[in-house]
């Protein structure tokens, strides 16, 4: 019998009186490793009780008192880092190097977001009346209710939890049903900290019982999700009854574009790095390619042997594979149907082009597409997987215009020698991120955020911990 794990609420681990629940596997094996309680709407309201409770107290707290529980946090994660990293390989199927580079990234991510601390900063504003002084306070929140995908499961609860308390909210995290065993480590070291009861709270469940009742809940000031466009879609027609805030950080679909000037060896495995990265499961993955014609050839025949030379299988087994399985056989079986699709409407298979049954787990080649229409469903789906489609472009133009010619929007990468054509780039490319000459992935310090149906909002840096404040204008008249 494997452990059921308990929720967080209030400062105690608790079990809802609820007897479903949901098993959690390793993907590379099947192999169950845990289950975790459907939690109804009942607890889920407790938890958001409990937050909001101990909210006006947590905000009366001095900043830089808050950043020592988070720096507390961090020094926790760093002390369980070879644990956390091999819960992470296990039940996300994340090779070993990635995991740890994620744990690590998360500590650091906490200490990062306590240093502002002594630099949140509102605004004096000059008035149209003498004797009379505007004020612009920057002030919490409330309650967030933080929503995680799977795919950078423990990252992402820092990247929700840390803006959130610095800036004096409390917070009812959901993980996702897939990936709960890396949260349930995370809880068990904020018990060991002097975290004062009910500022972090966690409920595990699925989204149509447990994801619904935290969004549904009207004592949420900001739901910060990260997920599909789907998930996200239903999350906002839900806020919207409320009038809650919403923060989406969602899909996309990245283009890569290589010019004709470019650098084709520093391209090609600038572009392999970030498709293959988490076995093709990151929102910021480069998912699609536009090579000038005149480089075309050299660039398709070196791509090809880069991702043909990747080697994948379990990450619990392996630790020099570039990448493991995907998170479940319904994700597999997306990318097989996409690839499939677009194999009878004319794509040429480069490399791969199909799901490999070694070992059992949810494996899929690295795969690379050429002569892919630019409309076609795998050029403009996201797909959550090694798969690289390839399209001509006759200029930088024409690569632009298709690059923008997408419902998402959230990151995109461009190769070329010329400054001024990446400058011109920068001006035309309409995404939240682009990348000059290098792979995908963005630093704590930017701002990570999608246009178009890649969200709403977004994380990281000065904007990012903004977007966990509301504005509260003061008129002094004296
Ligand atoms: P998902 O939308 O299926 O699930 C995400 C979370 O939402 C899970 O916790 C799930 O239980 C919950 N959920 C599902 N239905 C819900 C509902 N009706 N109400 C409330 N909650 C609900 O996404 P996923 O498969 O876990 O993650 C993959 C997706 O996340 C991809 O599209 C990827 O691009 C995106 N993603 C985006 C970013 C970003 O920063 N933009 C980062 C990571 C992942």
């Amino acid at each position: 019998m494997t452990t059921v794990h308990k929720n967080y609420i209030n400062g105690a681990f608790v079990t809802p009186k609820s007897a479903e629940t949901i098993l959690v596997s390793n993907p590379a094996t099947g192999a169950v490793l845990s289950q975790i309680p459907n939690t109804a709407v009942s607890m889920v309201d407790d938890a958001v009780a409990a937050a909001k409770s101990a909210q006006q107290a947590w905000e009366a707290r001095p900043a830089i008192e808050r950043a020592g529980y988070l720096r507390q946090i961090a020094a926790k994660i760093r002390e369980n880092a070879p644990k956390l990293a091999n819960t992470i390989v296990e039940e996300q199927g994340k090779i070993r190097g990635l995991a740890e580079v994620e744990v690590g990234f998360t500590a650091d991510y906490l200490d990062y977001m306590a240093e502002w601390a002594r630099r949140i900063e509102g605004e004096i504003i000059t008035s149209d009346r003498p004797g009379e002084n505007i004020f612009l306070f920057r002030q919490a929140i409330g309650v967030v209710g933080g929503i995680l995908p799977w795919n950078f499961p423990f990252f992402l609860i820092a990247r929700k939890l840390g803006p959130a308390l610095i800036t004096g909210n409390t917070i009812v995290l959901k993980p996702s049903e897939e990936t709960p065993n890396n949260a349930a480590m995370f809880m068990e070291l904020l018990a060991q900290t002097d975290m004062p009861a009910g500022v972090v709270n966690l409920v595990y469940g699925d989204g149509a019982t447990t994801g619904t009742a935290l969004c549904q809940n009207p004592s949420v000031g900001l739901l910060s999700f990260t997920g599909s466009v789907e998930t996200g879609s239903r999350i906002m027609e839900m806020a919207a009854r409320n009038i809650t805030k919403v923060n989406l950080e969602l899909g996309g679909k990245a283009p890569a574009i290589v010019l004709a000037d470019a650098d084709i060896d520093l391209a090609v495995k600038a572009i392999t790095a970030s498709r293959v990265i988490n076995s093709g499961q990151v929102c910021n993955c480069a998912e699609r390619v536009y090579v000038d014609a005149r480089v075309e050839d050299e660039f398709v025949t070196k791509l090809s042997k880069a991702m043909s030379a990747c080697r994948f299988g379990d990450p619990s087994k392996d630790t020099t594979i570039d990448y493991g399985p995907l998170i479940n056989r319904a994700g597999l079986d997306k990318v097989v149907s996409l690839v499939d699709r677009a194999k009878a409407a004319g794509a040429e298979v480069i490399t791969g082009g199909k799901a490999s049954d070694e070992g059992g787990g949810n494996y899929y080649e690295p795969t690379v597409l050429r002569g892919v229409a630019h409309d076609s469903e795998i050029m403009q789906n996201e797909v959550f997987g090694p798969v690289l489609p390839v399209n001509t472009v006759s200029d930088a133009d024409e690569a632009i215009a298709r690059a923008n010619d997408s419902d998402f929007g959230l990151t995109s990468s461009i190769y070329t020698r010329d400054i001024g054509a990446a400058m011109r780039a920068c001006r035309e490319i309409k995404f939240g991120e682009t990348y000059i000459n290098r792979e995908n992935f963005e630093a704590m310090q930017g701002f990570h955020a999608g246009v178009r149906k890649s969200g709403i909002g977004g994380a990281d840096g000065k904007h990012g911990l903004y977007e966990y404040t509301q504005t509260h204008t003061v008129y002094l008249q004296s």
